[in-house]
């Protein structure tokens, strides 16, 4: 008998057959003996339709306002679910992020878990079989409801799996586990059995969305295996955990994202400082910045480029207006029809030429490479949007990531 972690994707939770279906998976384990507290996400297409709402009244919501209209995406799926179960005969529980509570900062749209108590999910069991929790949402000091990010349900999951210390925490979802690359992406992408955890890190952080980063951070911190698993099939999964050191494929996974623009100031002065003027505003005003690059263009002069998410572009772009005023011009340039492609591998540890055999790759298949940053398991280029797909299939063969025998 084991005490599990479920949670349930928007694809998994789309329709009542689809919550239904939820429902019979869960009374197996609940008659395997197993304790089940269940995580769910909004139906599919709800939090982007939420989001929709919000924006129908002009200018930017104030957050704390849209994080109430956010989180009514999961209350509808718990409620549901709880309906489902109880029809096949298993007594339920439903709760809110407030009632558990999962305890947040006052980060409204992306709100960090601060404590969890276990305490009212493990009374729940004294009287009810299982346990449903809204995914995405906790409660802020202040007692305002908060959300914790696009993707959130997996880090509520993880969190909430290590509050009561389960054994596991499983994250289903539409397709069969970690690939080692995107499926829908590339036909011949390989079901992955066993990842890393600082791989998975690079992964999520490079774009593979199977995962929400924080999670993955969390779980690592807190040493809490994650197994990914299709709530379609019966696949096993992906066992995401700490491993030793062993013999590892040079690279194991290729991920990409579209979702970043480019930002570029121009013949701005080349002085000690010049990147914190440029980037620590942005930073200030809350922006994650993700690649930077900066180049000479003469003796005195230097350009700057970074990407931002897509939807801070328009923010970041102002910041800079105000910036290249401050430093006597400076053209900006923004372009958001560009891509990233990263290729993560724990092998990639002092093992040389791997960059070289990525930019030969690209360059064979006349893949213009715009900016590259690297880290100790990870080279990612930025490349325009059109050649995104082209380029993930052809790193994939290059670095025969379907052959890969050992994982
Ligand atoms: P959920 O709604 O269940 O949270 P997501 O859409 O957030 O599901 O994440 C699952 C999707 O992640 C898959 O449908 C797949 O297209 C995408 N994905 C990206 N990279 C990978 C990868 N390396 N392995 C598996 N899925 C991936
Ligand atoms: N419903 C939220 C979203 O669409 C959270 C989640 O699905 O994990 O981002
Ligand atoms: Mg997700």
């Amino acid at each position: 008998m084991g005490l599990l972690v479920q949670k349930y994707g928007g694809t998994s939770v789309g329709s009542p057959e689809r919550i239904a279906a939820v429902a019979q998976r869960v009374s197996r384990a609940v008659a395997n003996g197993d304790k089940i507290v269940v995580v769910v996400s909004a139906m599919s297409g709800e939090t982007n339709r939420l989001v929709d709402l919000t924006n129908q009244f002009g200018g930017q919501p104030n957050e704390m306002h849209r994080d109430l209209v956010l989180a009514t995406g999961e209350q509808v799926t718990v409620g549901l679910l709880c309906i489902a179960l109880e029809k096949i005969g298993i007594t339920a529980k439903g709760m809110l992020g407030w009632q558990v509570p999962v305890l947040t900062d006052n980060a409204h749209s992306k709100a960090r878990i601060q404590n969890i108590s276990g305490a009212h999910i493990e009374a729940v069991f004294e009287d009810h079989q299982v346990c449903v929790i809204a995914g995405f949402q906790g409660v802020t000091g202040q007692g305002d409801v908060a959300t914790l990010g696009r993707g959130g349900s997996d880090t509520s999951a993880v969190a909430i799996a290590a509050a009561i210390n389960a054994d596991e925490c499983q994250i289903y979802t539409d397709v069969d586990g970690v690939f080692t690359t995107d499926p829908r992406i590339c036909e011949n992408a390989r079901l992955l059995n066993q990842v890393s955890f600082d791989e998975m890190l690079e992964l999520s952080s490079s774009g593979a969305k199977v995962l929400q980063l924080r999670a993955v951070e969390y779980a690592s911190k807190h040493n809490m295996p994650i197994r990914v698993l299709s709530s379609f099939s019966d696949s096993k999964g992906t066992l995401v955990e700490e491993r030793e050191e062993m013999e590892r494929p040079v690279v194991s996974g290729i991920s990409s994202v579209d979702s970043e623009a480019k930002l570029t100031i121009r013949g701005v002065p080349d002085l000690p400082g010049i990147a914190a003027k440029i980037l620590g505003p942005i930073s200030d005003s809350g922006i994650d910045i993700d690649v930077i690059v900066q180049n000479i263009s003469d003796e005195n002069t230097t350009d700057f480029t970074f990407t931002v998410d897509k939807k801070d572009t328009s923010e970041a772009e102002k910041i800079l207006q105000k910036t290249s005023e401050s430093l006597g011009g400076g053209l900006i340039e923004v372009d958001d029809d560009i891509a990233k492609v990263s290729i993560v591998g724990r092998g990639m540890r002092g093992q040389s030429g791997i960059a070289s055999k990525m930019f030969q790759s690209l360059a064979d298949h006349e893949i213009n490479i715009l900016m590259i940053t690297t880290s100790e398991i990870k080279i990612s280029v930025v490349i325009k949007k059109d050649l995104m797909k082209k380029a993930v299939n052809a790193l994939h063969d290059t670095f025969e990531l379907d052959k890969n025998l050992d994982n």
